[in-house]
């Protein structure tokens, strides 16, 4: 296979971070990530049973960190002479667009990134889009109710916030706008509804659950209070999380109807028969999280790989707001996918 590691800088004036001069001033805060950009592509026919994925969500254009992470992902397929799985996560109904999912794939497409089962593509484990997969997450939701692992809760996001998140942390979260906030800044749930193992609040007991019909409440995994979780991440090293500390009793059923992100991202994982998840850092106490769903769901767990994230020049992680960053706008202006994948970014420690 011919390869080779380049490290040209981009050739066309660009917008920050990819034109990243140091700052002394921030400078002791940014790590500086290259990318192994080799031209090489893909085999259509795998040679190992290693599995990955690709999950874009289908809110907004990509920019240049969900680029890098997913070529990484692209990479350790390719390099294991696996298979790539596109899934589009498409759960958030209101903000999830037909054309941002069709976007997704045509710029990836675009920076050299294949992929052998997807909606595009079919394969054994289709449907590859998660609002067509309800039915395998309401039978993990049953499962895990008849395990005795949830309880029916009817806080509202505000009890939750107003209970336990100072107002200045708040406003951070907000502005950070990025997946993570609903994920691994979920507030640590204060416990109020933990006694309804089993059953909703003011039914009589557990036969009176519509286990057809999850919907119209909040439902929790509960967790142990002070169990460790440990994992070794593939990027990152040893990770520990302590349940009740780092986060709380999370939901895995929503109360407009559908699966949390939890809950379905192991579902498919587990269903798809993923052997490595590679991903953002933003994700890490996500993984501790699915983690335990997979021990109550009797999954085994992937391997887990998660990327450093790539910030703005504040130090802030991108998101939708960085529209100048995103794979559209800097293709638009002449950018390569080499310029977009050599380039050094500063990125979150
Ligand atoms: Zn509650």
């Amino acid at each position: 296979m011919w390869t080779k590691r380049l490290y040209c800088q981009p050739l066309l004036p660009i917008p920050y971070p990819l034109s990243y001069v140091p700052n002394p001033l921030y400078a002791p805060r940014f790590r500086l990530a290259t990318l192994d950009f080799r031209m090489a592509s893909i085999s259509s026919s795998p040679v190992s049973g290693y599995r990955g994925r690709l999950a874009p969500s289908p809110t907004g254009y990509l920019h240049v960190g969900h680029a890098r992470t997913f070529w990484t992902a692209f990479q350790h397929a390719r390099d294991a002479g696996g298979t790539l799985v596109m899934r589009m996560e498409d759960l958030d109904a209101e903000r999830s667009r037909t054309n941002f999912a069709d976007a997704a794939m045509e710029d990836l497409r675009w920076l050299g990134i294949r992929w052998q089962e997807g909606p595009d593509k079919g394969g054994p484990f289709a449907p590859y889009v998660q609002s067509k997969r309800r039915a395998l997450y309401l039978a993990a939701w049953r499962k895990l109710l008849s395990r005795g692992c949830l309880f029916a809760c009817r806080c509202s996001r505000k009890d939750v916030d107003s209970a336990l998140v100072a107002p200045h942390e708040r406003v951070q979260s907000e502005t950070r706008g990025s997946k993570l906030d609903i994920l691994d800044d979920e507030p640590i749930y204060p416990g109020t509804c933990r006694h309804l193992i089993g059953h909703a609040p003011q039914l009589p007991g557990p036969t009176s659950v519509d286990i057809e019909k999850p919907d119209g409440i909040n439902w929790r995994f509960r967790v142990c209070d002070g169990e460790a979780i440990e994992f070794v991440d593939g990027n990152l090293g040893p990770q520990r999380f302590v349940a009740g500390v780092d986060f709380g009793d999370f939901i895995v059923w929503r109360r407009d109807g559908g699966p949390s992100y939890q809950l379905a991202c192991v579902v498919d994982d587990a269903a798809m028969r993923m052997t490595e998840v590679v991903r953002g850092a933003d994700l890490l106490k996500s993984t501790a999280r699915q983690i335990l769903l997979n021990r109550a769901l009797g999954f085994e767990n992937p391997a887990w790989y998660h990327c450093r994230l790539v910030v703005d020049h504040n130090g802030w992680r991108l998101a939708k707001r960085h529209d100048a960053l995103s794979l559209r706008a800097l293709r638009q202006r002449g950018l390569t996918p080499m310029n977009i994948l050599a380039a050094e970014l500063p990125v979150e420690t």
